[in-house]
Order: structure tokens, then C-alpha cells, then sequence
């Protein structure tokens, strides 16, 4: 049965994934593009200002806890990484098909720029990968429910977080526990402990958690938590392993976000090399 319109506009309030992190692109331009242009605030696009007041509204710490009751059990399907990116591609936004990369090649863009500064493989696969958790859209996932910044919930909203304001809404705002400095948490227990806000970043790392060394698990985990890989916040909550494993998230932070410029990559003809990667991590099917 269709939609009524209000529930898909509130379901679906970017038309376009990426507009997302467009804007986080106005937000945190390329370190050496010569804008100093820093006011993203008057020219955010309606949509994607929506899309943060409905994330902000309704990410508590009750609904992450249903999310991961709801995913976490991977009893979806059972399908291999690459056949995973190909689902994945099966997600079409609707602007743009022409200037708009697609799901895979932004993936192997992303890859291709860590494997030309001579990282790692687990790196290079990291790259590869890390955006596989987007197939919650197809699943129906709303979008603020899978993309945008993530930042702990059960505990006091960072002002650095961008539009703070829309938390006034949030049911969570009015719970006295979840707005302290450390919340319900122990001071320096450690990102692990933390519910994060439910997105791709945390769906992917409990898919992929057996598989990978700890600091690609890091990139894929935080990599959309710009409040604290970019903004410094929460240190209250960190203890020194996370600190090192920040290092690595931020280490990664600028191909994800920088390497969209790149030319478009040529899939198929880097489809062997990447097979070859993938199957020296991962079984030929995992569970999602
Ligand atoms: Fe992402
Ligand atoms: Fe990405």
C-alpha cells in the first residue's frame, strides 16, 4: 500500500542521499580549497535541514535500543560483501542521475584514494565497505534513521552538534538521567559502552565486527560521528584506546569526504582486484 504523503516526506525528507553530505562538505570544506566560506546555516537546503529535525526528534535512547533489537540479530539475509555493494547500488536517488555517483563508485572512489597513498589492504577494504550499512534504506529504513551525524544518546547533547536546537524536541530532553555530562554512562568507559544514535555506521560494524582488525572497525563505527572524530566532543566518555583508534578515524575521514572530485571509477575493469581483497578477509557469505 502507498505511502500517505506525509509519511513518506517524513520518511524520505532528503531528496537525495548524498544531500547529506554535501552539506557536510559546506560544513568541512577541503582543508585547502581557498573558500572560507563557513556559512552553511543560511544555505541549507530545506530538505536537509527536515532530515536533522526529524533525526534529532526521534533518535532516544529507546529507539536505538529497538534498532539493534530490531537489526543487530542479522537475520536478513545472508548474502557475500560484493553482492552486498550491488544491492546497495540498487538504491536510486532521485536528482541528478547524471552528476550523481553511484553507491559503488563512490565506495571504490573512496578505496582507490587510500589504496594510491599506499595503505594497508585492511584499509583499502575498509574504504570499500564502509558505507555497506546504507542498505537499511532498502529495508525501509527512513533516512534519518540511517545516515547523518551519530552522537551518543543518554547523555548531554554537544552544542557542536549541528542544528543542537532540534533536540528541544527530543523526548530524551526532558529525562533528567540523560542529561548529564556522562548520563548513564561511567565517565571514561569507553566508546563500546556508548549507544550511539542508530545509523549505517553502527549496523555495518556489528555486520562486518569478526572480520576486520580493530582499526577499520573504528572507521566503519565512527565515521559519520563528526561531534567526536571532528569536533573534539565527548572526551568524558573516552578512554585511551579510543583515543588511538581516533587517530585512524580521522586518518580516514578525508577520503570519504574529499575524494568525490575524483573521476568516476571503472567498476568492473577494478572488480578483480577488489574481489581478491575482499575474499582474503571475508567467507564467501556473511549475515546481515
Ligand atoms: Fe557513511
Ligand atoms: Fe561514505
Amino acid at each position: 500500500m502507498a505511502d500517505e504523503p506525509q509519511a513518506a516526506a517524513e520518511r524520505s525528507p532528503l531528496e537525495d542521499l548524498d544531500h547529506w553530505e554535501e552539506f557536510l562538505l559546506q560544513r568541512y570544506p577541503r582543508p585547502e580549497s581557498k573558500s572560507s566560506f563557513r556559512d552553511y546555516g543560511a544555505n541549507v537546503r530545506p530538505g536537509v535541514r527536515e532530515f536533522y529535525r526529524l533525526n534529532h526528534t526521534h533518535q532516544t535512547v529507546d529507539f536505538v535500543r529497538s534498532k539493534h533489537r530490531e537489526f543487530l540479530g542479522k537475520s536478513r539475509r545472508v548474502m557475500g560483501v560484493w553482492e552486498a555493494m550491488e544491492y546497495l547500488n540498487t538504491l536510486v536517488d532521485d536528482s541528478d542521475p547524471d552528476t550523481d555517483l553511484t553507491q559503488i563508485e563512490h565506495l571504490m572512489q573512496t578505496a582507490e584514494a587510500i589504496r594510491r597513498d599506499g595503505h594497508p589492504r585492511w584499509f583499502i577494504l575498509t574504504g570499500l565497505i564502509h558505507d555497506l550499512g546504507k542498505i537499511l534504506c532498502l529495508w525501509g529504513e527512513p533516512q534519518w534513521a540511517v545516515v547523518g551525524d551519530t552522537f551518543p544518546v543518554g547523555c548531554r547533547y554537544s552544542e557542536k552538534i549541528v542544528f543542537h536546537e532540534f533536540f528541544r524536541d527530543n523526548p530524551d530532553w526532558n529525562v533528567p538521567e540523560y542529561q548529564t555530562e556522562c548520563g548513564i554512562y561511567e565517565p571514561g568507559c569507553g566508546l563500546d559502552n556508548v549507544l550511539m544514535s542508530w545509523g549505517h555506521d553502527e549496523y555495518l560494524y556489528h555486520v562486518v565486527k569478526d572480520y576486520l582488525p580493530e582499526e577499520g572497525l573504528a572507521m566503519i563505527r565512527y565515521h559519520s560521528c563528526y561531534p567526536v572524530h571532528r569536533e573534539g566532543e565527548y572526551t568524558q566518555l573516552m578512554n585511551a584506546r579510543d583515543q588511538r583508534l581516533l587517530e585512524w578515524v580521522r586518518a580516514f575521514n578525508p577520503y570519504d569526504l574529499y575524494s568525490k572530485g575524483d573521476r568516476a571509477p571503472d567498476v568492473e575493469q577494478l572488480r578483480p582486484y577488489y574481489q581478491d581483497l575482499i575474499d582474503e578477509f571475508f567467507p564467501p557469505q556473511i549475515a546481515w
